[in-house]
């Protein structure tokens, strides 16, 4: 464990696996105490342990941040609990793809639910403790790390939904960071390729065909590569915002 982010709080959505789980554990192995939520209470019970055996302090949130209320409880329970909130992870969020002439309009609608909306759920309830977190910490600094992907750079066929949640995410994030640079909030956004987690497992087996076809002769990103990019941005000097990151594997055009 190192200690560049003791007596610091960090809140990471979607940590019950992939991205969020590995950023969770990374953060907590530089000293961050961090809550932890998704909807799989069990698998965050089971990072919980194993963040606390390695001597860090780990709280488990289980919540559906698609729910404004459950998403400001998770922040709010945070801050009771931890005392704090310096670093808010923004990572939840789900990829279903499909033609758009095929697609159920329900499957568009969840998709901007989890990945923008529930973000602002987050991220609302998160601003005033960021900014107080700023205002009175050693770091002089909090954070926020929104993660897109490279589909909110280039919008792809298949992916409409997910490409415009995505998009947002960077428009969302670029915005928010404008304001909040005075106040030593800053804002991340990681906009990664294709990583080896289980996000494309919520697909039809015709989907998850297409993207083996397009992404299998790769070698793909590991997650905690994801998580060692968000641990970067958020363990630099209070002067230095890293503000965007897209890392891809080396092999994807
Ligand atoms: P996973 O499917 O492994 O993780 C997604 C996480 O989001 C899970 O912990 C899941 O938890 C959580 N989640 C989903 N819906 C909700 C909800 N309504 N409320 C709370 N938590 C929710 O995928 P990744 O780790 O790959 O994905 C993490 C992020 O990375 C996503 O935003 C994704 O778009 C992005 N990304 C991933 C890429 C990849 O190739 N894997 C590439 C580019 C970006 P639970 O089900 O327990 O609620």
């Amino acid at each position: 464990m190192d200690d560049v982010l003791r007596g610091t709080v960090a809140l990471v959505t979607g940590a019950s696996s992939g991205i969020g789980r590995a950023a969770a554990l990374t953060l907590a192995g530089k000293g961050a105490a961090v809550a932890l939520t998704a909807r799989r209470a069990e698998r965050l019970t089971e990072l919980a342990d194993r963040i606390e055996a390695g001597g860090g302090t780990a709280l488990v949130l289980p919540a559906d941040i698609a729910d404004e209320a459950e998403a400001a409880r998770v922040v709010e329970r945070t801050v009771e609990e931890l005392g704090r909130l310096d670093t808010l992870v923004n990572n939840a969020g789900l990829m279903l793809l499909g033609y758009a002439s095929e697609s159920p309009l329900a499957d568009w609608k969840r998709s901007v639910d989890v990945n923008l909306t529930a973000l602002m759920h987050t991220t609302h309830a998160a601003l005033p403790h960021l900014v107080r977190a700023a205002g009175d910490g050693p770091r002089k600094v909090a954070d926020i790390v929104n993660v897109s992907s490279l589909a909110g750079r280039r919008a792809v066929a298949t992916a409409t939904a997910y490409c415009a949640t995505k998009f947002g995410v960077v428009a969302f994030s670029e915005a928010l960071r404008q304001e909040l640079a005075p106040q030593h909030v800053r804002v991340c956004v990681v906009e990664p390729g294709a990583v080896d987690t289980e996000l494309r497992g919520h697909n039809s087996p015709e989907m998850q065909q297409a993207l083996e076809q397009m992404f299998g002769g790769i070698e793909r990103l590991e997650a905690q590569d994801i998580a060692d990019a968000i641990a970067y941005g958020v363990t630099r000097p209070w002067r230095v915002a890293v503000t965007e990151m897209v890392v891809l594997p080396t092999e994807q055009v």
